[in-house]
């Protein structure tokens, strides 16, 4: 007999960007939270973070001062883990390191309850590795909210090789409670839709080194329908993110389509947080204006790297970054690491701006047909190498005539 799980209390470790989120879409879903940082100034100002939102909800007429009364007084500090070992669930949301996570698990695996859940919100790191150092791995899983937690719609629940099936459907319900689009991921570097997103990016990079530019390449694909283009998307993110980590790591330094990035960094135009990064913003304004000396920039580090630019239209920036998503996203299929096309396009389309009139990247190459999508990943490996071969999947639908979705 398998064993059911009932999420009434939660504890949530960490209270920076995502922890605070996290903590508030708890609360929203009845269940009561106890928050733990080991950094008591953290904490008090995410205290005030939930205390705030609650007051805007109230003046936005979303919710009257009761119903914001009560949903914050689920949300209490907690001193240390000794005085969460009670609740149902655990989601941890510290700085993204898997040593850092593997000393907190392991530690409250020693504390909890039995019953309860461990969840971590991390963005790429190996679930498995981080539930091999408890003694419950069928109760470990990633919970990964996307920012800001509390108003992104997506979750993707992240299953270990050991998870549990009644793990997984405790982790829906209560995805369900929380008003979340929620998608089963398996396990690999990136998941579902940071996985796809790589291959996309990738393709953007490449192609200001060929002889794109920033702006341009945004506008195609914001007339496609995206809701920003991916160096807009880095300027609200903020371009430093993985130009940090890629500095304490020392790793894909060398890479060059992040060149430019690194620039831009050393300079410091980190995005919208400091008014400039691939656009620049006026004092207090969200507004991204062109900046000609990215441009110039973008020459110069294309220049050094040896390339030759020639003119990119926006049929090719749709092509190559449209195609990218496609090509992984029939990978993740493949592979089972998503369980249909519908979640992978589902993850799209509520964690990454994908035009919901296109139904998502693999409702729209399925309306393109997979021969067609086949033989344009062929042209384009031909001209551009062999990463863009198409997945077995794509070659094998073609020449039955089938769909994505049909798997
Ligand atoms: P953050 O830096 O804003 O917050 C991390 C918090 O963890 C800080 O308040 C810090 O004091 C606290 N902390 C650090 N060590 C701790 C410990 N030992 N015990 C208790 N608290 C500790 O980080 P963030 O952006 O909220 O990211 C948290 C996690 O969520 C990371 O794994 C990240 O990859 C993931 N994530 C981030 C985003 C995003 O857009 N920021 C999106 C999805 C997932």
């Amino acid at each position: 007999m398998s064993q059911s799980f009932q999420i009434n209390t939660a504890a949530v470790i960490g209270a920076g960007t995502m922890g605070r989120g996290i903590a508030i879409c708890l609360a929203n879903a009845g269940v009561n939270v106890l928050w733990v940082d080991n950094n008591q100034e953290m904490l008090d100002a995410a205290i005030k973070y939930a205390a705030d939102t609650y007051a805007h909800n109230v003046r936005q007429g979303r919710m009257d001062e009761a119903e914001a009364a009560t949903r914050l007084e689920r949300i209490q500090k907690a001193a240390n883990y000794q005085a969460i070992s009670d609740v149902d669930l655990v989601i941890e949301a510290v700085y993204e390191n898997l040593e850092l996570k593997q000393k907190i698990f392991r530690e409250l695996d020693s504390l909890l309850k039995p019953s309860a859940i461990l969840a971590s919100n991390t963005s790429a790191l190996d679930i498995d590795a981080i539930a091999a150092v408890t003694g419950r791995q069928e109760q470990v899983l990633g919970l990964h909210f996307f920012s800001p937690a509390h108003i992104m719609k997506l979750l993707e629940i992240v299953r270990g090789a050991k998870t549990s099936r009644a793990v997984l459907d405790a982790s829906l319900d209560l995805g369900k409670r929380m008003g979340k689009v929620s998608v089963v991921s398996g396990n690999c570097p990136g998941f579902i839709g940071n996985r796809m997103l790589k291959t996309y990016v990738y393709e953007a990079r490449s192609m200001l080194l060929e002889g794109a530019f920033p702006h341009q390449v945004d506008s195609a694909l914001q007339g496609f329908g995206f809701a920003m283009g991916p160096f807009r998307m880095y300027d609200v993110v903020g371009i430093d993110l993985e130009w940090r980590a890629r500095e304490l790591s020392g790793q894909g330094k060398d890479e060059p389509t992040i060149q430019l990035d690194t620039r831009l960094c050393e300079m410091e135009r980190f995005g919208q947080k400091n008014g400039k990064g691939f656009y620049v913003y006026e004092a207090g304004s969200r507004q991204a204006q062109h900046d000609p000396l990215v441009d110039a920039l973008v020459v110069q580090v294309s220049e050094e790297l040896g390339y030759t630019r020639r003119a990119i239209d926006e049929q090719e920036i749709l092509e190559r970054c449209l195609l990218a998503l496609v090509n992984e996203g029939a990978k993740i299929l493949e592979e089972g690491i998503a369980e249909s096309a519908r979640d992978v396009d589902l993850v799209y389309l509520n964690g990454y701006g994908f035009p919901a009139d296109k139904g998502g990247p693999l409702a729209w190459a399925d309306s393109q047909g997979m021969a067609s999508i086949c033989a344009r990943l062929k042209d384009l490996a031909a001209r551009h190498g062999n990463h863009w071969q198409p997945a077995a999947i794509i070659e094998r639908l073609a020449s039955e005539n089938r769909l994505l979705a049909d798997v």
